[in-house]
């Protein structure tokens, strides 16, 4: 993925926070076996924010970040950085694979929404 515009000084800020996130492995996939059931999710500042980064027709991209409540949905920036990172780690083949019992994985998406809905401000 290229680096965008200078021209967008918040894009390149974002930019290179997702470049950081990918260096430092932040980028997972949990699959839960047998199921093959995924998800995606990316570290941030304080806590891993699950994302959806492969829109379809009907789906857009997701994070569960402020920054994506605050500021994408309200269309005052194309996408936070979490969502630059996890699809920059895909395209690049630099994410952390972590497999995961189906038995388990409620149990792991709870212990993931309450890191989330901590931060949330
Ligand atoms: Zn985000």
């Amino acid at each position: 993925m290229s680096k965008p515009e200078l021209s967008k000084s918040g894009d390149i800020k974002r930019w290179d926070k997702a470049q950081r996130v990918v260096l430092s492995e932040g980028v997972k996939q949990y699959r839960s076996l047998p199921s093959e059931m995924a998800l995606w999710t990316v570290t941030g500042r304080d806590c891993e924010y699950l994302v959806d980064c492969t829109p379809t027709k009907d789906r857009k991209p997701y994070c569960s970040c402020d920054d994506f409540y605050f500021r994408v949905v309200s269309e005052k920036v194309p996408e936070c950085y979490h969502l630059v990172a996890a699809r920059k780690a895909i395209e690049e083949g630099m994410y952390s694979v972590v497999e995961l019992k189906d038995s388990d994985f409620a149990g792991f998406m709870n212990n993931l929404l309450n890191g989330i809905f901590v931060h949330i401000s």
